[in-house]
């Protein structure tokens, strides 16, 4: 194994806290009755993987506990995991859990509506793979180097044990988080991970095609549009996009159907960076950014309250879309700056 927790341990938190190493899931659910799963808001593969992930196999091994999935409403891609139609979008008014799962993360303000769960729930165990977590579980087990939070699930449990659904559920989000064993926290352990979860009967190829590849005629036009208005700065070095309200209301999408793009973006000849954002509200834009290899993304959206990865991050921003780019921009191109120095 690439990591034991261990490792993560000193990148993750400063303080003297419990050890953020390997969970021991029996040990975790001794006397435990209800348990609560929840990931981050508008959910993408690796959140609802994990989840999934970890409700079937705490369903099918400790059949005694009662565990519910909490998420924001799932994107269609989706729903071809089983369980979807089981995950709850309200939380109940009265919270009584003995253990939160808290995955794929990064703070607390992520979780939503769920952070009600982190507040109320007796102990709380956090999950997660984004080098901007620092770790407000009871107990934490956050690696980022791993490729996916539904990687580190994997690691908490015993694989003999993993049933079916919960393979799919978690091959899905590992395939999602590394854009189908293609980005760089695609480790030679992620593969053989994978490899082990397919010995388990999934049919990794209708996932990954219904998952992460199937699109609507709508979604292609929205694409399509967005790649098409790109415009390339920084001689060729940045590329950047961005979607208005009115545009999806016009090709009839949502927000999760715009998935997709800014990693296209990224992969154009000489970008180093990708910017895409599009509009959440009047004046508020979702900013997705991309990295090919010198960039630091997180750092840059950290300083916008945002976080995530070295090379995938995200952030919300108020302005205008212009304000928003001139905001990014100095950043991403002192960081480039630095590289050409080196
Ligand atoms: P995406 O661009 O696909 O929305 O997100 C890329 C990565 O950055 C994901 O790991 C995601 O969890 C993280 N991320 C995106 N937006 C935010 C944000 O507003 N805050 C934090 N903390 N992480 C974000
Ligand atoms: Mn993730």
């Amino acid at each position: 194994m690439k990591n034991d927790g261990s490792a993560a341990h000193g990148l993750t938190r400063g303080e003297a806290k419990e050890e953020n190493a390997m969970i021991d899931l029996a040990k975790e659910l001794k006397d435990v009755q209800s348990v609560a799963i929840a990931g981050h808001i508008r959910p993408d593969g690796d959140a609802i993987g994990s989840s999934l992930g970890l409700y079937h196999y705490l369903k099918k091994n400790y059949p005694e506990v009662e565990a519910a999935v909490y998420l924001e409403n799932i994107p269609r891609a989706y729903h071809m995991i089983s369980g979807v139609d089981e995950v709850r979008h309200e939380i109940p008014r009265e919270i009584d859990c003995d253990l939160f799962f808290c995955l794929d993360c990064a703070d607390e303000h992520r979780l939503g509506a769920a952070g009600e769960f982190r507040k109320k729930a007796k102990k709380t165990v956090c999950i997660d793979h984004h080098i901007s977590n620092s770790g407000f579980g009871d107990v934490d087990y956050i690696v980022p180097d791993a490729s996916s939070t539904s990687e580190l699930v994997v690691r908490i449990l015993d694989e003999e044990k993993i049933p079916l659904e919960a393979a799919e559920a978690l091959y899905m989000g590992i395939v999602h988080d590394t854009g189908v064993f293609r980005h760089s926290c695609t480790s030679p352990d992620t593969m053989e991970m994978a490899a082990r979860l397919m010995r388990r009967g999934i049919d990794g190829s209708k996932i990954i095609n219904a998952t992460y590849y199937d699109k609507s005629y709508q979604q292609r036009l929205i694409h399509g549009k967005a790649l098409l208005e790109s415009s390339l700065l920084k001689d060729g070095r940045v590329i950047f996009s961005y979607v208005q309200r009115e545009t999806m209301d016009f090709f009839g999408v949502d927000t999760s159907d715009l998935d997709g793009i800014v990693e296209t973006l990224v992969g154009t000849y000489g970008v180093e960076v990708a910017i895409f954002f599009y509009e959440t509200e009047p004046g508020v834009y979702k900013v997705s950014m991309r990295s090919k290899s010198l960039v630091d993304v997180s750092r840059v959206a950290q300083s916008f309250g945002g976080g995530g990865h070295v090379r995938a991050a995200g952030c919300t921003m108020k302005g205008t879309a212009c304000d928003v780019l001139n905001l990014l921009l100095p950043q991403i191109e002192q960081q480039l700056e630095e590289k050409d120095r080196d």
